[in-house]
């Protein structure tokens, strides 16, 4: 979408959203498991009155980290807030049939937890509480990995592993101080590559990451594909931080990647680090990069962008990028366009700054579109199903 009104795209959207939240001044999460602790940080942030609601009379009698959790009954004779369902998939539609079976209505009395984190939340937490955030970001430390995929949605299956520039620790740490002036709070901030445990400083970055800003993110994480064992010194880091490892999981395609796995997850273990090792992909879908040429119209691309809506911000200094992929396959395969197609953080201010940060990640820009949309299947990829992490060479 292109700007016509920046800083007020969604004003309506939001005066409609925000409407009746003085009288709704509790947040019910229905579930009170893993998932549903994640949101707490988010409420914390906003200072709002947070409540679980579960259907297991269990819990029902006690406090789950000091928060009362009450039946659906209970929510019902007051109604003074809305609800997150954050169950897991089996669950959802047996909880929002609940919901409806009460008259209560989706995207207005309750929500989904990934629409509520992607939609409704950045715009309540923007307009009624005047804080920035973001479901997620990243910084791509490096783009060498210890595989090659031929299908890397990031390209690096063309990276030089020997000579490639990974981003110094000073680009790291102004990535962070960057992203961090702009933003009140990030649900997820993300450590990625190629494979972000190539990164030689990488307990250096995870410091000064976390000593500076872990209190600004729900989740500190970092993505790998399990090939590498950290060292103590990212390890002890990791721990002290609480960093999340997720761990791809490439073992139907690579079988001897298992023993990786338990290699890796024995020593997570071994320091109390959570992860989260992936069930084995066998299958991803092809952006297409290497061959499509859209030669399409601005109109066209606008519409290739706007149905993608991809999730992946990448913050790389001052410079904050919708599309991590455009990005780094712009860079690694040599395309070498759309280097503007980027919001400058260091840039943004004045009155309205919030919101439009808030429409950019909406999908609003001055284009509407990136240069590599032209070269790239967007939303269309599920079309063109590809095995998992096939290697370049056999490994
Ligand atoms: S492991 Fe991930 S980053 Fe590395 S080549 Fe494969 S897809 Fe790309
Ligand atoms: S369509 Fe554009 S925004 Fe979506 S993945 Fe492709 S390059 Fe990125």
């Amino acid at each position: 979408m292109k700007w016509t009104n920046k800083g007020h795209e969604l004003d309506q959207y939001a005066k409609k959203l925000t409407a009746g939240l003085q009288n709704r001044n509790k947040s019910y999460i229905f579930g009170a498991g893993k998932l549903g602790k994640t949101l707490l940080p988010l409420f914390k942030n906003c200072n709002r009155e947070v409540v679980f609601i579960d259907n297991d009379t269990e819990k029902q009698a006690r406090t789950i980290e000091g928060i009362e959790v009450v039946s659906l009954e209970h929510y019902l004779q007051n109604r003074d807030g809305f609800i997150v369902i954050a169950a897991s998939i089996q669950n959802i539609p047996v909880i929002e049939e609940q919901l409806e079976e009460n008259k209560l209505q989706r995207r207005i009395d309750f929500w989904l937890y990934q629409e509520f984190v992607d939609y409704f939340f950045p715009i309540i937490s923007t307009y009624y509480y005047d804080k920035a955030f973001v479901p997620l970001a990243q910084i791509c430390l490096t783009e060498r990995c210890s595989l090659k995929c031929k299908k890397c949605a990031h390209g690096c299956y063309a990276v030089d592993n020997q000579n490639a520039k990974d981003l110094t620790l000073k680009q790291v740490y102004k990535s962070a101080d960057s992203f961090f002036s702009k933003i009140d709070f990030v649900q997820e901030f993300v450590l990625i590559g190629g494979e972000p445990l190539l990164y030689k400083q990488l307990s250096e970055a995870i410091q000064y990451i976390g000593q500076q800003y872990r209190n600004q993110m729900g989740v500190f994480s970092i993505t790998t594909n399990g090939t590498i064992v950290p060292d103590d010194k990212v390890l002890k880091m990791c721990k002290q931080y609480n960093v999340l490892f997720r761990i791809s999981n490439y073992s139907g395609s690579i079988s001897k990647l298992k023993l990786a796995y338990d290699r890796l997850t024995a020593k997570l273990q071994e320091y109390s680090i959570q992860y989260k090792l992936g069930m084995p992909e066998s299958q991803w879908t092809d952006y297409g990069f290497e061959y499509v040429n859209r030669n399409a119209s601005e109109e066209e691309l606008i519409q290739v962008f706007d149905s993608c809506r991809t999730p992946c911000r990448e913050i790389r200094e001052n410079r904050y990028y919708f599309c991590v992929m455009a990005r780094s396959v712009s860079e690694n395969l040599g395309f070498h366009i759309g280097q503007n197609d980027y919001l400058d953080l260091d840039a943004l201010q004045g009155e309205w700054y919030k919101k439009e940060l808030l429409e950019f990640n909406f999908g609003y820009s001055e284009k509407g579109y990136l240069d590599m949309c032209g070269h790239c299947h967007g939303a269309e990829r599920t079309d063109y199903p590809i095995p998992a992490a096939e290697q370049v060479k056999v490994l």
